[in-house]
């Protein structure tokens, strides 16, 4: 991103009135979110909803393009957020999932053993731009081409950002700043929130869209093991013969990004039913598998979505928690704003209430993810030819743990402590 020629950089204090950029697009607001993602989108919402005055700012000229995602999500999700799934976002209805080991075993996790964990396949960029609707509906104003470039503070606490539009800068002033700006959010390093990531919480994820590719397209595929090295890859149809098909590589198991290009093409290459196909697109992008940041709030500012690290660590899923972590945001800005009260120990109730849902099992899959890192191939192919034999009727981490305790008690010290 181009800075402003301005006497403040991205990191430092941008001083109430010292901007350099035209008074006419300066604004005055309760809630300012920055990035119209899912997350955005839905913080933007809930605030008006709420009775705030909202701006949404998004640094991209078109919202939800390009989309750089699986486009898969659970089903639970929907209930959640108050979103209906006839609403034209939904591409098609997934049956399961089916779990590919090194060795070729495949387990199928359907509707009866892995519930409301089956789900939908999206069209994103018509869901993006649903959400980005459904906020300007509640009244939030939302302005494209425009992005943050620094906070500004007075006394220590954050009271607006100074913003970006076609080379041109404001200032926005605003009770609440939203950070819900992604994997690279610069809004929590600019509130000097701890959104460091080590090598190992981070996949690096490269995805093509593949037309012309054989398979049933009833059930997502997911290949574990070797074939994409901490992570896994993934086939999420989206046409009887056109899937998004991409991977996600531990960082800490490669020496460059470029490598899950490698092990993309090498797992196509030996599927008879992809090799056939053709690449219409290619996006690479990243994903953190960490835990949640330790604080999320500061005074007068929240983080959401990734930029507050809620992607699920062991699918890198982050749509459903982006909308959730977003809903909780909006709601607990626009209170402080009823209240005038947006310090630090205001906003925490929005920590509280991200934790109270999401920070047990965000946490348990952390330690999953762990665990996954180490394991070899022939102990991947113990665990799903286990799974697949006992036909166990509901398939979960308690299930799971308990008929390898039966069958191969000499792995089950991988997974100590997850019972
Ligand atoms: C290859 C890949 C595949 C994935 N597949 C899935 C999947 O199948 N299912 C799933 O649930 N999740 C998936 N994810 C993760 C998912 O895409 C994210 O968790 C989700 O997009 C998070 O939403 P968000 O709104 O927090 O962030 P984002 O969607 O990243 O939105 C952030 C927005 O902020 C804008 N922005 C950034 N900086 C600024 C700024 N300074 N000023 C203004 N605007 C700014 C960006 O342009 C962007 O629009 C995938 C991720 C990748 C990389």
């Amino acid at each position: 991103m181009s800075l402003p020629s301005s006497p403040a950089m991205p990191g430092q204090s941008l001083i109430n009135g010292t901007h350099d950029g035209p008074v006419g697009m300066d604004r005055d607001v309760d809630v300012l979110v920055v990035g119209a993602g899912p997350t955005g989108s839905t913080a933007a919402k809930y605030a008006a909803l709420g009775g705030a005055d909202v701006l949404l700012i998004e640094k991209r000229s078109e919202i939800g393009t390009p989309v750089r995602c699986g486009e898969g999500v659970a089903k639970r999700w929907l209930e959640e957020i108050g979103l209906d799934p006839s609403n034209g976002f939904i591409c098609h209805e997934v049956d399961g999932a089916r779990v590919i080991a090194p060795d070729g075993t495949t387990l199928v996790l359907d509707e009866t053993r892995a519930g409301n964990e089956c789900g939908y396949v999206l069209e994103r960029d018509l869901f993006d731009r649903h959400l980005a609707k459904d906020a300007a509906k509640a009244g939030a104003d939302i302005l494209i081409k425009t992005s943050a470039v620094g906070l500004r503070r007075e006394d220590g606490a954050v009271v607006g950002a100074r913003g970006e539009h076609m080379g041109e800068t404001f200032d926005v002033r605003a009770r609440v700043v939203i950070g819900a700006d992604g994997f690279e959010s610069q809004v929590g390093r600019w509130a000097e929130l701890q959104t460091h990531l080590r090598t190992r919480d981070i996949d690096a994820c490269l995805q093509y869209t593949m037309v012309g590719i054989g398979g049933d397209a009833r059930l997502n595929d997911v290949y574990l093991g070797s074939c994409a090295p901490g992570g896994y890859a993934w086939v999420f149809w989206k046409a009887p013969d056109v899937a998004n098909v991409g991977i996600g590589v531990n960082l800490s198991k490669i020496h460059d990004r470029a490598e899950a290009k490698r092990y993309l093409d090498a797992l196509i290459a030996r599927t008879p039913a992809l090799a056939k196909g053709e690449i219409v697109e290619e996006v690479a992008g990243a994903v953190s598998v960490s835990l949640p940041l330790e604080r999320t709030v500061a005074g007068g500012v929240m983080l959401a979505g990734d930029a507050a690290r809620l992607i699920d660590p062991l699918t890198g899923g982050g749509i459903l928690n982006g909308c959730l972590s977003g809903k909780f945001a909006g709601e607990v800005a626009a209170l402080a704003v009823e209240t005038k009260d947006a310090s630090e120990s205001a906003l925490r109730a929005y920590e509280t209430r991200w934790r109270a849902r999401m920070e047990e099992e965000l946490a348990r899959h952390y330690l999953i993810k762990e665990r996954l890192i180490r394991v070899d191939d022939d102990t991947i192919n113990k665990v799903i030819r286990t799974i697949a034999s006992v036909g166990m009727e509901r398939v979960t981490t308690q299930s799971v743990l308990e008929a390898i305790r039966t069958r191969h008690p000499e792995i089950l010290a991988l997974f100590d402590g997850l019972l």
